[in-house]
């Protein structure tokens, strides 16, 4: 086989694998084997640039950044849709159309999703170009930013039309958001409000590797463009779905308005089943004949309708505004609600954001509000039923000092959030920081928990996570909950995060916007807390995926003296506080992007051992099993459970020198 031929299968493969685990939900190769091929793959890329294909899978890592988003006119408009809001319209706008079109009428149901609209061209069976909906007419080209959703297909399979435009809908699923979410919060970031504005806005960031990272999906749900042989609108959907787009299978043909009435009324009750958000369902003409007979009004064709489902609101009593204070001293304000049902649960509490927000809603104590809960963790609140406005009502007053430890609060221009800025004296952000540092993704002590973390806080036995060094098992023993065992786990606990490597401890330290992936980042660049700390913001901004905000961030930490006390203290105690010497020459590329579990216990090395080769090798320690599993490295005593899903996923398992002779 040929070089070029070589290259042409992996690509093929490759398509095929990211096809059968993004669009089907079904993968058949494991992760390993799929990063295996895709390494040979960008290797081959590298040695012979010849080849070159802005479409090869190894395009959707991303990479290109685009300053500014040109404006390019759409091949035919994108339309909006008209709006109705029950049964009654539905059944109007049958009435019209059946005035215009003779013969019996079937329609096309589907989903309504709620995502950023695009639209994108393809030709000869590959992805040319991607458009935002803009104004209808033109919009802008986010190309380099689609191609690394996954499940937008690079290269079409099966009997495609030489030149068309698809249209579809990014949206963000419910699991994915909400994950990011959760990241955001561990390094001090505000969360993201809802997954469609993080869709849109996600499709219009710079820097396209950081689009690959969001786990966006593409809806596909209409084809336009001339000679397609395709008569009506069911057909093109079942026609793009072999052509390899995603195609949601909820879409229904149906023959009657009263069929069309059951789909509103199953889908309305199990939307909230459903991974990504919709607003409704969209009923479209089946036959594309009639569809050009109806044609469009100004703004929207006159063959399609959208449902809107009515969001699941209730109204309910707000009680009290209470200001909870985060781990990094920022000031959340949370609305307590009088109990109500909404979408299956009870909802006591929801989210106020800021004070912007309080101001914008105008929200008070005593007020009735509208409430909604859609698949984020957080129910919102809408708004205020003005009218049940009592008369003795007072406009609310944020807060100007910290519920915690009464320091006056500061909020920086420009940011939304006010932050107590009592640092080392205030006991939430004291007992956050250190559960932070105990963390499984920190300093991973085990025996030791955010509860006892607080007790240890609140009885005044550690005031920093230095401290923790220092606990003897006399002084833990008489606390609550607390017998000999788990004293002595405690401690052991405490004592074997020493070992724990540099990156994980500066991940530890909590500094503010410092995730996993910075810290790694700034370890591998400045090899010592020592270097980080002499850093100028300007030697900061150098390294890569380091902006400004985070860089005076880390120089704020280092210029504390307490900070400075602190990590000396560290230091003393033995931590890791730089890239040890055999992990400067152990460090190869030999497992990157390969997940990994480690199970049981080990002969030649302990689990920290293990995991700080898997990662200075550059793979993934990962704590549960999934079907993104690479492999397992399992020791004695490996989990029954953990073993059997190993199984049923076809995992492989190896032994600790299995896995050695693999990084030689
Ligand atoms: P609107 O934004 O309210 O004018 O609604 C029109 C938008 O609904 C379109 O631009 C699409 O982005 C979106 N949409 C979502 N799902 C569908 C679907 N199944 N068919 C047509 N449009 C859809
Ligand atoms: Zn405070």
């Amino acid at each position: 086989m040929s070089t070029e031929q070589h290259i042409k299968k992996l690509r093929d493969e490759l398509n095929q694998h990211n096809y059968n685990y993004y669009v089907l939900d079904n993968a058949t190769i494991s992760d390993f084997e799929f990063d295996k091929k895709l390494q040979e793959l960008q290797e081959l890329e590298r040695l012979h640039p010849e080849f070159f294909d802005a479409n090869s899978p190894t395009q959707r890592v991303g990479g290109e950044v685009t300053k500014n988003f040109e404006t390019v006119p759409h091949n035919h408009r994108m339309y909006s849709l008209d709006n109705s809001y029950s049964k009654e319209d539905v059944l109007d706008w049958e009435a019209r159309l059946k005035k215009i079109v003779d013969g019996p009428v079937h329609y096309t149901c589907e989903l309504k999703y709620d995502g950023a609209s695009i639209s994108l061209t393809y030709e000869k069976g590959v992805l040319v170009k991607a458009i935002t909906r803009g104004d209808g007419f033109q919009g802008d080209n986010v190309t380099a930013n689609v191609k690394t959703i996954k499940s937008v297909p690079l290269q079409l399979k099966g009997d495609f039309p030489e030149k068309f435009d698809i249209r579809g809908e990014i949206v963000l699923p419910f699991e994915g958001f909400n994950k990011m979410n959760e990241e955001r919060i561990e390094i001090g970031e505000e969360p993201y409000r809802n997954p469609r504005n993080t869709a849109s806005g996600s499709l219009k960031l710079q820097d396209s590797a950081e689009v690959a990272k969001r786990p966006l999906e593409c809806l596909l749900y209409s084809i336009t463009g001339s000679n397609l042989g395709i008569n009506t609108q069911f057909e093109s959907l079942e026609k793009a779905r072999t052509w390899g787009f995603k195609v949601p299978r909820a879409a229904k043909l149906v023959h009657s308005i009263a069929e069309v009435f059951e789909f509103i009324d199953y889908w309305n009750s199990h939307r909230h089943s459903l991974p990504y958000e919709t607003d409704g369902v969209v009923i479209k003409v089946n036959s594309l004949r009639q569809q050009e007979e109806l044609g469009h009004t100004a703004k929207a064709p006159r063959w399609a309708i959208a449902y809107k489902f009515k969001a699941e609101q209730v109204s309910t009593l707000l009680n009290s505004i209470s200001y909870q204070v985060g781990r990094t001293g920022a000031i959340t304000p949370v609305a307590n609600l009088e109990p109500v049902e909404l979408a299956g649960t009870t909802v006591k509490r929801a989210s106020l954001h800021n004070a912007d927000q309080i101001e914008k809603l105008d929200i008070r104590v005593g007020d009735a509000v509208y409430v909604e809960k859609g698949g984020e963790i957080i129910p919102k609140i809408l708004g205020v039923d003005l009218s049940r406005r009592p008369s003795n009502s007072q406009p609310t007053q944020y807060i100007t000092h910290c519920p915690e430890c009464a320091t006056q609060l500061v909020r920086v221009a420009g940011e939304a959030q006010h932050y107590c800025p009592n640092y080392n004296g205030c006991k939430p952000q004291i007992i956050g920081r250190i559960q932070h540092f105990i963390s499984r993704k920190a300093m991973d002590i085990e025996g030791l928990g955010g509860e006892t973390v607080a007790l240890l806080v609140n009885v005044g036995l550690i005031d920093n996570y230095s401290d923790l060094y220092e606990l003897t098992k006399e002084q833990v023993v008489p606390l609550e909950r607390m017998a000999e065992k788990s004293a002595d786990n405690l401690i052991q606990g405490i004592q074997q995060s020493k070992n724990i490597p540099f990156e994980r401890v500066l991940y530890a330290l909590g500094i503010r916007y410092v995730g996993e992936t910075v810290a790694k980042k700034l370890a591998k660049h400045y090899k010592s807390i020592a270097a980080i700390a002499e850093a100028s913001v300007s030697d900061l901004v150098n390294v890569d995926e380091i902006g400004i905000k985070i860089a005076e961030s880390v120089l704020d930490f280092f210029s504390s003296e307490e900070n400075m006390l602190i990590i000396n203290r560290l230091r003393d105690f033995g931590l890791q506080l730089e890239i040890s010497e055999e992990q400067r020459m152990g460090q190869t590329d030999k497992l990157n992007g390969q997940s990994i579990v480690v199970s049981g216990v080990f002969e030649s090395l302990t689990r920290d051992e293990l995991k700080k080769l898997i990662e200075d090798n550059g793979g993934k320690v990962s704590s549960s099993i999934s079907s993104k599993t690479s492999f397992i490295v399992a020791g004695d005593a490996m989990g029954p459970s953990k073993k059997k899903k190993a199984e049923d996923l076809g995992i492989n398992i190896i032994n600790e020198y299995q896995f050695l002779q693999k990084i030689k």
